[in-house]
């Protein structure tokens, strides 16, 4: 008998027929003997639905008052998914993750989890229940409501896959694993079987959405098997693990994109030691994740400081960057969100050259101007025109031989 936890996303619930069909897919498992524990999302469009009522409001909406609302649709889920699993003639319970419970920061919109507790789990799978838990939502130290940041489900499900030591987490989504890159954007797209913990991260990192980053982390530091998988079908999907000797041979596995970060130019910055964590410390307080930075050569005593932020949090950014700016004598301030982040990802990285160089020359060759560069050792990132993002994509996803 193993323990399994399953985690279906928002297309995997998105309707009624598609709840009674992931209420199957539980009980089948539970009829082969297995103790199971589910998480779900909230139905495909639920979360978006919810944040634009907020925003119709105001446009800095209460950070508290956003996860109060954001964490019903999950709530929503839990419950259909348990009557449908009763109304099948199985035993299931549903709880939120206070009730779990899913201890977190108070980080509001981008909390983490602290502790999984879940005692009460056990009971209710040895009474032969499927123990249903809402994903993305967790319960400070004062008892508030949290989430977990877009795309947490999978979080919460590899956490407590982790806190219950179970024998595997299987991420049931709208694809059928994890590819070469996204396969809505490229038809020749190919399904890697087996990834490694460490090029999971940096392409979830860089925004193969198909995993939240945190839960890849979370996976690797427990050693939690990731099954990636379909709803869809009964086919095999990904396995993200331990690294094999093999893999290194890749030169590159994937590529991914980002569209949801916006950069932020503060023009005519004085050249002098303490300027630029004079930026960077005002927008750490303001708890805002910076991605890349660029400061430019100066000229004349003057330089410019770039960075990329999350387009969600871009309004409260520029909020502090236009204050600070003014502060320290800044020339002005420039934004633009009409940027997406391109990125290559491979272990083999590590041990052969040029890789850069054959990026760059496949973008220029069809004319992508490069606008930021990043590295790390198995990662190059560009920053380019956002109008290009699916162009850029397919040619280092042919330049690099990843089609099928
Ligand atoms: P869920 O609602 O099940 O959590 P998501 O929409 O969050 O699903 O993630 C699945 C999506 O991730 C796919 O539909 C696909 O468009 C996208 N995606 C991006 N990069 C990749 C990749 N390399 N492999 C597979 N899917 C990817
Ligand atoms: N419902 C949340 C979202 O849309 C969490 C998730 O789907 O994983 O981001
Ligand atoms: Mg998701």
């Amino acid at each position: 008998m193993s323990l399994i936890v399953q985690k279906y996303g928002g297309t995997s619930v998105a309707n009624i027929e598609r709840i009674q069909s992931v209420a199957k897919r539980a009980m089948t498992v539970h009829e082969q003997g297995h103790q199971v524990v589910v998480v779900v999302s909230a139905m495909a469009g639920e979360t978006n639905r919810l944040l634009k009522l907020a925003h119709d409001l105001t446009d800095l909406p209460d950070e508290r008052e956003l996860d109060v609302l954001v964490a019903t649709g999950e709530q929503v889920t839990i419950a259909l998914l348990a009557i449908a699993i009763k109304q099948l003639g199985g035993k299931a319970v549903s709880y939120l993750g206070s009730q779990v419970k899913i201890v977190t920061d108070s980080s509001y919109g981008k909390a983490r989890i602290k502790e999984v507790q879940g005692q009460n789990i056990f009971g209710d799978l040895k009474a032969g229940k499927i123990v249903i838990v809402a994903g993305f939502q967790g319960v400070d130290l004062g008892g508030n409501v949290t989430t977990l940041g877009r795309g947490g489900s999978d979080t919460t499900a590899v956490a407590v896959a982790a806190g219950l030591k179970a024998d595997v987490c299987e991420i049931y989504t709208d694809v059928d694993g994890v590819y070469t890159t996204d396969p809505n954007v490229c038809a020749n797209a190919k399904k890697i079987h087996r990834i490694s913990y460490e090029e999971m991260l940096e392409m979830a990192s860089t925004g193969a959405k198909v995993l939240q980053i945190r839960s890849v982390e979370l996976a690797a530091k427990y050693k939690v098997p990731v099954h990636v998988r379909s709803s869809f079908n009964d086919h095999e999907g990904t396995l993200v693990t331990d690294e094999e000797n093999t893999m290194e041979d890749i030169l590159v596995s994937g590529v991914s994109y980002n569209k949801d970060e916006a950069k932020i130019a503060v023009r005519g910055v004085e050249d002098r030691p303490g300027v630029a964590s004079r930026v960077f410390v005002e927008i750490a307080k303001a708890n805002i994740n910076v991605d890349m930075i660029v400061q430019n050569v100066s000229h004349d005593g003057k330089t410019d400081l770039t960075f990329t932020v999350p387009k969600g949090e871009l309004k409260k950014a520029m909020h502090v960057v236009e204050k600070v700016a003014k502060e320290i004598g800044a020339s002005h301030v420039e934004v633009s969100d009409q940027i997406a982040k391109v990125s290559i990802i491979g272990l083999g990285m590590r041990s052969h050259a040029g890789v850069a160089e054959k990026m760059f020359s496949a973008l220029g060759q069809e004319g992508i101007n490069i606008q930021m560069i990043s590295t790390s050792e198995i990662k190059i990132s560009v920053v380019i025109d956002q109008k290009y993002t699916e162009l850029a994509v397919r040619i280092l996803h042919e330049a690099f031989g990843l089609g099928k």
